[in-house]
């Protein structure tokens, strides 16, 4: 049997781990597309036992690169993409909501695919869990333990930037864990009335005020500035703790969701499916059928 896996949209930590417990179990019959979905366009495919995955297995990042591919979703493109998917007996792709459709795509086209969430985000419909998200919470708290203690000398105010696109999750999970003063995940959170009492009275209690900001509300260099017109005493620092939460190392926890989301795409395999997503819900790892 030939199976291809392949990483698709941004990268998340655990993705090298879920495809070395793949090719401890495919061996020499394990490939992969580079780039994600552009790889099977432009027949770039690799075997998995080439390219060293036993020493990045626990690194964050995706050896096999993880990328955008607008142009999959065109037909021309597609036919392409599905005419080399078509040598495999298999499809495991990673990714988040968007990878999910491509992968649902090819398999309507007869191309059996298994669906990994692999996204930091933790957005993805129907999974209560996607690889990568407890790292990036960790990453991310990591940078404020490391960065706040100096800022306390300031009585500073520091404003963190965490991704996450529009899921909130990463920010309430940080700002919980670092106890901080105010967690802004919506545009209404952004009353500077309120934000200037906040930040003014920490300043006099003569200590660092820490505000957890989720990314696509409102730059956080613009809030800086925002601010620093209303509250002049108070020393501002903005920081975006962006690619530190997907450059970390996965956690224990990660590597142990990354074997169990392989071991359901290899069961999922082994019961024949067509299209399945191999999902957590309440804590176990479910197979869904897609179609
Ligand atoms: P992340 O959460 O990291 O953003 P994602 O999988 O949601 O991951 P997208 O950029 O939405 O990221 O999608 C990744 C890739 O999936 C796209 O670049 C494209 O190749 C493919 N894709 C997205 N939507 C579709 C679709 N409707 N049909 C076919 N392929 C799609």
């Amino acid at each position: 049997m030939k199976v291809l896996v392949l990483t698709s949209g941004g990268d998340a930590p655990g993705m090298n781990r879920v495809i070395y417990a793949l090719y401890r179990h495919f061996g020499k019959n394990l490939y992969a597309s580079r780039y994600g979905y552009r790889g099977l366009i432009q027949n770039d495919i690799i075997r998995v036992s080439e390219i060293g995955i036993e020493k990045c297995k626990n690194l964050a990042g995706s050896i096999i690169k993880s990328a955008r591919c607008p142009e999959f979703a065109e037909d021309k493109f597609f036919k392409k993409a599905l005419k080399n998917a078509k040598a495999f007996d298999y499809i495991i792709v990673l990714g988040g909501n968007g990878t999910h459709k491509g992968a649902c795509r090819l398999a309507e086209n007869g191309v059996k695919t298994i669906f990994i969430p692999a996204t930091i985000d933790n957005d993805v419909e129907g999974s209560d869990y996607s690889l990568g998200f407890h790292t990036a919470v960790k990453g991310a708290c990591e940078f404020i333990f490391n960065t706040l203690p100096s800022y306390q000398s300031d009585n500073a105010c520091c404003i963190y930037e965490v991704m996450g696109r529009y899921k909130n999750d990463i920010a309430i999970n940080v700002a919980s864990i670092v106890d901080a003063d105010k967690c802004i995940i919506c545009e209404e959170d952004i009353n500077f009335a309120e934000l200037t009492k906040l930040i003014n009275s920490i300043n006099k209690q003569e200590r660092a005020s820490c505000i957890v900001l989720r990314e696509r509300i409102y730059p956080v260099q613009n809030l800086v500035e925002q601010l620093r017109l209303k509250c002049p005493k108070v020393y501002f620092k903005g920081m975006n703790v962006g690619r530190v939460q997907r450059a970390s190392r996965p956690t224990k926890r990660e590597i142990y969701f990354a074997k169990a989301f392989a071991k359901g795409a290899i069961k999922a395999i082994k019961q024949n499916k067509k299209c399945a997503s191999v999902l957590i819900k309440e804590g176990k790892v479910k197979i869904i059928d897609n179609i």
